[in-house]
């Protein structure tokens, strides 16, 4: 097998055939990424006739691997993980308030892929709530490794919470209630400016306008507040003929065409624009938990989080995924929606710099769903024949070989 190499320049060195790595996932995660797989290879095989191709790494993680190993995640799943660079990985389940730590926040942090990226773009024939879905065209840049999703949380009736209480109160004069559980929130400048970096250069590449810090600073204002502090510090200093701030756009808007102007909004704010002002809004930056919850809210704005993709990013390595869990009432049954994890796995190729099947691919979902060709998800909701899992992944290749 070839794998992407990593140049000094931490540049990715792309064979002809590089070993991509995916983790299949559970619940749902078996139908999706099967889908995923053939989708993909048939992209691949349109824009290269056999002259690039992807060879596909299976790594156990998740139930399979807990039932094979013991392991959820074991040692070996990280090595492949590493050896392929760049993977693709489907919904893994999550016990809630008891049992291991969430797998995905385990691979953020073990690879710091400190930027959750996530392109919330309207497919024309998706349902909407809203009126104007066609207004959405954002992508957000979350925080992935700090703040709230740090882990460092403590059980009310633990010994450590009951520690962290007495320290409190005695050296801060900060009384917490004796059953209360304790989480931190770190934020640090390095891990903040990292992030907003990687936002502006997106935005740069992609001839975007603007640039949102997203915080909730006037309450949180050495950790949310210092994000934002910390993100115009970096425009200025690192992007300073690139961007400008809105406060000086607003104020002479000639001078500054062309520029990325940067903005900041108070989260509350900032959900009730994203609805409102919809076209107003472009690249966001954001704090872990802030994305967490505006993604999602995006996502459900322009037809529901079977269809928005996600990519996990580092300086080198990524991995991209389905926004969505493992849906479990669906397991094996072969009718959830792989749109998610098929645009997941063309950011992947974007990733690769192979942008022609990408566009292939999303000239595939867009056509498929224009002409209601979609899952039940989807198709619910336009009173059309639902395709299974399998049927849509087929008729994104019959579109992509332009098979009547
Ligand atoms: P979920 O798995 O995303 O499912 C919630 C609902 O969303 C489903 O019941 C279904 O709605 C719809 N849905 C999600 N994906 C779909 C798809 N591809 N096609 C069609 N419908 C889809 O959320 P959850 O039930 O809260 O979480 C289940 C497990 O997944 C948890 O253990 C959670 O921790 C985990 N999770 C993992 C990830 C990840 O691996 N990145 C992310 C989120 C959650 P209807 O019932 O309306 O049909």
């Amino acid at each position: 097998m070839t794998y992407i190499k990593i140049s000094g320049d931490k540049k990715l060195e792309v064979p002809k055939d590089p070993t991509i790595g995916y983790i299949e996932g559970d619940g749902i995660g078996g139908d999706i990424s099967k889908a995923m797989i053939l989708t993909v290879n048939a992209a691949v095989e349109v824009a290269y006739s056999g002259e690039k191709n992807i060879v596909w790494e299976k790594v156990p993680a998740g139930e399979e691997s807990f039932k094979e190993t013991g392991k959820s995640l074991p040692q070996d799943s990280l090595d492949k993980l590493k050896k392929c660079v760049v993977s693709v990985k489907g919904p893994l389940t999550t016990p809630v308030g008891h049992g291991m730590r969430s797998l995905n926040v385990t691979l953020r942090q073990y690879f710091d892929l400190y930027a959750n990226i996530r392109p919330v773009k309207f497919i024309p024939g998706s349902p909407s709530p809203v009126k104007y879905p066609e207004k959405m065209d954002m992508v957000v840049f979350r925080e992935n490794t700090e703040d709230l999703y740090a882990g460092y949380e403590w059980k009310y009736d633990s010994s450590e919470a009951e520690k962290l209480r007495m320290f409190l109160s005695k050296e801060l004069s900060v009384n917490i209630p004796n059953d209360s559980g304790i989480g931190i929130k770190p934020i640090s400048k390095f891990k903040s400016q990292r992030l907003v970096r990687k936002a502006i250069q997106y935005a740069i590449q992609n001839h975007r306008k603007s640039v949102t810090l997203m915080h909730k600073g006037n309450i949180m204002k050495y950790t949310e507040g210092a994000f934002r502090e910390w993100g115009y510090e970096l425009a200025a200093t690192e992007f300073k003929n690139e961007t400008v701030t809105e406060k000086e756009y607003l104020e002479n808007p000639d001078a500054y065409q062309g520029k990325i102007v940067i903005k900041d909004r108070i989260a509350d704010n900032m959900f009730q624009q994203v609805l409102t002002r919809t076209d107003e809004y472009d690249v966001i930056a954001t704090t872990n938990i802030n994305g967490d919850y505006l993604s999602d809210a995006l996502a459900a704005q322009v037809g529901g989080i079977g269809t928005a993709p996600s990519g996990n990013v580092g300086d080198v390595y990524a991995i991209f995924e389905a926004i969505h869990g493992s849906a479990p009432k669906y397991t094996g049954m072969d009718v959830a929606n792989p749109t998610s994890i098929i645009l997941s796995a063309t950011m992947a190729l974007e990733y690769i710099e192979w942008k022609e099947p990408a566009e292939i691919i999303r000239n595939a979902v867009n056509s498929a769903y224009l002409d209601h060709k979609v899952t039940q998800d989807i198709a619910r909701y336009s009173n059309v024949k639902p395709l299974k899992c399998s049927e849509f992944a087929e008729e994104l290749i019959r579109r992509m070989r332009k098979v009547p």
